[in-house]
């Protein structure tokens, strides 16, 4: 069946969260050149990401989304990217061992710059200006000039994520990803002061190394133990700049965002009759979908038949983020919605968006236990339900920051200031985030 979809659709219907830019040639120059990019991926690549999330879909393979809230260009480096893919790579080592399956490893990475806002302006010492919409869009500075939109910004977004998908194509192939490698950085957070409760775990995933090597299955002779998979994603909020990048597959003839692996719809615009829901239906990549509170069981129906018509396993993912203590009055109901469809979709965990707090010393914050008791909560409903938790979706860095609270190298309220450099929500820095692996790992085997 031809589907009757053009890349441009989305222009007709209502929009919310995009910039209006001032000056529409310099934006249309910008759309000109980017669509004559090359595209950051593949639709071989895509399809691939998607048989493995309808592996996730079943309960055989678990999804390890993560990376920044918001990509930035001044804290953009070799050495970030590189960390963050580290421990990525250290928390899907954990969460093989607990989850018995293989983990799929999707970035929020190479494409995560723009950010939709909870109010169009923000005011400091008497001052109201338009509010920072990520740096694909404006900048974070405080002035009236930084926060004009700028679509010159997406030719930069798109060179940064470039070279960093170059990175990590060379690091998922090149040695660095070798499990043995992988699991020894491990069995230092393991042997730290604090973190016994997590030492049986690492020695025996280090056992099980030690086992398969002496029984001759050395990382030389089997691909999979050297090398990785790694997909990007992020949210498609700035249809402009997706519109630009989306090509047509010379070997199958059919449409893809060529800005990433996965894309998803946020929370704020996930409208059936909307701008993002148009463009994203259309696309052949796996789409993920943010389930906040104020997610309806109507809504969802719709959503599910315009952006799975077909209900192919893996297309779509559904991130529930709901906030600790209210998993157990939502979920449920999604969950039954989804059963009364038949539909097949990806239940994904998003512990961060519904638990953000501002500390007393004026940081935006997530404390750990809040995050780690979404997880659980999550868990347990799925548990009761006999459903399938398919993954989790964490913001976190693998930089040493101080922006979430807790965990066993504690960040107090008073350390925020430390070394607090998000330029959107707080993230789980390295520690917190394997920490949280393992405990994932824990709900995993139970
Ligand atoms: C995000 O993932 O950074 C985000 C804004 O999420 P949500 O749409 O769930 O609020
Ligand atoms: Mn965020």
């Amino acid at each position: 069946m031809t589907r009757v979809w053009k890349k441009s659709d989305w222009r007709a219907k209502p929009r919310v969260q995009m910039p209006d830019y001032p000056d529409s040639a310099a934006l249309e120059a910008v759309e000109a050149r980017l669509s004559k990019y090359p595209p950051l991926v593949f639709a071989g690549e895509s399809r691939k990401l998607r048989a493995e999330l309808a592996k996730a879909a079943r309960g055989e393979a678990f999804l390890l989304q993560g990376g920044d809230c918001a990509e930035s260009f001044a804290e953009f480096s070799a050495d970030a990217i590189r960390e963050t893919f580290k421990v990525m790579l250290q928390m899907a080592v954990v969460l093989t061992y607990g989850a018995k399956v293989p983990v799929v490893k999707v970035g929020r990475m190479a494409g995560q710059f723009a950010k939709p806002r909870s109010a169009p302006t923000e005011a400091k010492g008497g001052v109201e200006l338009p509010s920072y919409r990520g740096d694909i869009i404006n900048e974070l500075e405080f002035t009236s000039e930084a926060r004009i939109p700028n679509p010159e910004k997406m030719l930069q977004a798109y060179t940064q994520a470039a070279a960093s998908l170059n990175l990590l194509r060379a690091f998922s192939t090149g040695g660095f990803a070798d499990i043995h490698r992988v699991h020894s950085w491990t069995t230092g957070f393991a042997e730290a002061d604090k973190a016994e409760r997590y030492r049986e775990l690492s020695n025996r995933i280090s056992d099980a190394l030690s086992f398969m090597s002496a029984a001759g299955l050395n990382s030389d002779r089997i691909a999979t133990m050297s090398t990785v998979d790694f997909y990007t994603s992020h949210e498609a909020l700035l249809l402009e700049y997706e519109e630009a990048l989306t090509r047509v597959d010379s070997t199958t003839g059919q449409t893809i965002a060529g800005s990433g692996h996965m894309l998803w719809i946020g929370d704020r615009t996930r409208q059936p009759d909307g701008a993002h829901v148009e463009f994203c239906r259309g696309v052949i990549n796996p789409i993920g979908l943010k389930c906040g509170p104020s997610m309806t069981t109507e809504d969802l129906k719709v959503l599910m038949a315009k952006l799975n018509p077909e209900n192919e396993a893996g297309r779509l993912t559904l991130i529930s983020r709901f906030g600790a203590g209210k998993v157990g009055e939502h979920l449920p109901r999604l969950i039954e919605t989804v059963r009364e469809e038949g539909a097949n979709v990806v239940w994904v965990c998003d512990p961060m968006h519904g638990n953000t707090i501002k500390s007393a010393t004026g940081y935006k914050t997530r404390p750990f236990d809040r995050v780690l008791g979404e997880v659980r909560e999550f868990f347990a409903v799925h548990r009761e339900q006999g459903t399938v938790p398919g993954g989790v979706h964490f913001e976190m860095t693998g930089q040493d920051v101080t922006e979430c609270t807790g965990g066993v190298r504690e960040v107090t309220e008073e350390d925020l200031s430390d070394r607090y450099h998000t330029a959107c929500d707080p993230r789980l820095n390295a520690s917190q985030s394997l920490e949280l692996a393992f405990l994932v790992a824990e709900e995993l085997s139970n």
